[in-house]
């Protein structure tokens, strides 16, 4: 019979991580390689990037950094082929880039629309695009979405986002749907407020105190408490190993019970 530590046993497997430079990315990055996987790294930030890779390597994992920007075709397409060429297969991906303007629909600029839908719900689609097809071949794998609370239940000023993390949650069912026959697993990840540099850019778009708005943050939680970048990690390490292989199509809320 196998034991947990066994089925948590990443080795040799190939896990991309986009958005892995910084926050949840980066921690969900170093514990899927302190679990023996092999860490690809994309981000658009190369020199937050290169570090991740360095930290990982410094512990003794594996892992190596390309640089893609999500919302763009060209990057998904290469980058899905480059990984495929040196690495020969992708077991785990980590659908996790994302960006949030705090602005209501009458306060947005169409840029703002766009960019945050290119990037937090078309960089979804763009990169299992590509991606998928390498798993396939690979024989199967898991794709893990990073949703968001406000993706559920909507959020105040953040119209785009909200907009762009209820489609990401929908998507992920509609991927689990039409890949599970390829033993592809499609999940999504829901956090609420974690404390990453994402979060602390709210406090500034909103122009209020980042202290005052990281403790009313926490608040109104039955957790009281901020969620940490590992809380989420924890979770997509879950869904991205064989402990969750019954698992698809599902939305794991991370975030102290902040929905009840
Ligand atoms: P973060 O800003 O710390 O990290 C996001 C990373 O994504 C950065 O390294 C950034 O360079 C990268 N990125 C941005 N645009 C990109 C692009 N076009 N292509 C590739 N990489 C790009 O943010 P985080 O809080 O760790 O957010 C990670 C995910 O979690 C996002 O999807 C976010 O919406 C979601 N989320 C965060 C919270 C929270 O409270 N922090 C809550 C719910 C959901």
């Amino acid at each position: 019979m196998l034991h947990t530590q066994d089925v948590l046993n990443l080795s040799g497997k190939i896990a991309v991580v986009t958005g892995g430079a910084s926050g949840i990315g980066l921690a969900t990055a170093g514990l899927l390689a302190d679990f023996g996987a092999h860490v690809v790294v994309l981000d658009i930030n190369v020199r937050q990037g290169e570090q991740a890779v360095h930290e990982i390597k410094g512990r003794g994992g594996a892992a190596s950094f390309h640089r893609c920007d999500v919302s763009s075709s060209e990057d998904c397409k290469r980058v899905a082929s480059e990984i495929e060429n040196i690495y020969g297969k992708v077991d785990i991906l980590f659908n996790n880039a994302g960006i949030i303007r705090r602005k209501t629909v009458v306060e947005l600029e169409e840029a703002d629309w766009d960019l945050v839908m290119n990037v937090s719900l078309k960089g979804v689609y763009l990169l299992s695009k590509y991606m998928i097809p390498v798993m396939e071949r690979g024989g199967g794998g898991s794709i893990i979405n990073t949703g968001s609370g406000w993706g559920l239940k909507g959020g105040d000023r953040a119209a785009s986002y909200c907009a762009a993390k209820a489609g990401v949650v929908n998507l992920t069912r509609a991927m689990a749907i039409d890949h599970g026959p390829a033993n592809i697993r499609v999940n999504c990840v829901s956090p609420g407020d974690t404390d990453t540099p994402l979060l602390r850019d709210e406090a500034k778009q909103l122009q209020q105190d980042e202290a005052a708005f990281l403790v009313a943050s926490a608040g109104g939680r039955p957790l009281e408490r901020l969620g940490t970048p590992s809380d989420i990690a924890n979770a997509v390490l879950f869904l991205a190993s064989d402990l969750s292989s019954w698992v698809t199509g599902s939305v794991l809320v991370v975030d102290g019970g902040g929905i009840a």
